[in-house]
């Protein structure tokens, strides 16, 4: 990381208090455990980009960012993956029994944890709509993670959605990580992958770090502010 890089983030957290680890969400608490889930991984690469790039190896280093920053502030935190593969048990055999195995394997983990709060790291596509981009979170029905999706899609609109503020949105209930969770959970779809101009910047280190200083801002702010 470049120094120019490593001062702008500072100089951005310098403006985020610090989160004090708490089991409860009042004014100015935060979870004692932040769970960082980068999508996919292994022979899942999840959506591709016209270029062939899975979204799995960008979640990975926008959760890895996000990672550092939480470290910096001293929020503990903990990675559903930190490697390049995916983390289903040895018995599953076929690609299918390895995602079912693998979205299982994480929700053991968010659930095993007293209190957390997870956020899971995503990229978007829509092909028929290649115009469409920008950063969009989503929710899970666990209070108040809709309250903290808000926090982190209001930074998220000032650092990547500047030509257009998008809205948070409900999780659909098939997205399986998001409704096992009991633990309030957003995720955020950081770009569309089907997009060619925002493919192409979401590969950016530069910009990977913009997205998870603002989602960490984000989730830093909603603590400030309590439920
Ligand atoms: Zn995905």
């Amino acid at each position: 990381m470049s120094m120019r890089r490593i001062l702008s983030v500072l100089l951005l957290m310098s403006a985020v208090l610090l989160c004090a680890p708490n089991a409860a969400y009042a004014k100015g608490e935060s979870a004692a455990v932040v769970v960082i889930d980068a999508g996919h991984g292994g022979e899942d690469g999840g959506a591709v980009s016209s270029g062939g790039v899975p979204e799995s190896g960008i979640n990975l280093q926008i959760a890895k960012n996000a990672e550092w920053i939480f470290l910096f502030l001293g929020q503990p935190t903990a990675m559903t993956r930190s490697g390049e593969g995916a983390v289903y048990s040895p018995e599953a055999s076929t690609l299918r029994e390895k995602k079912v195995s693998d979205l299982k394997n994480r929700v053991a983990q968010i659930n095993g944890y007293e209190a957390a709060f997870v956020i899971s790291i995503h990229q978007n596509s829509l092909p028929s709509h290649p115009k469409v981009h920008g950063a969009q979170v989503f929710y899970n029905t666990v209070l108040p993670a809709a309250v903290a999706a808000g926090a982190v899609q209001e930074k998220l609109n000032e650092a990547v959605n500047t030509d257009k503020p998008r809205t948070v949105s409900a999780i659909s209930s098939s997205i399986y990580l998001m409704k096992e969770s009991r633990h309030p959970a957003i995720l955020v779809e950081c770009g569309f992958l089907s997009n060619p101009r925002e493919s192409e910047i979401l590969q950016d280190a530069a910009y990977q770090m913009r997205l998870a200083t603002a989602i960490v801002a984000g989730y830093c702010q909603f603590c400030r502010n309590g439920e």
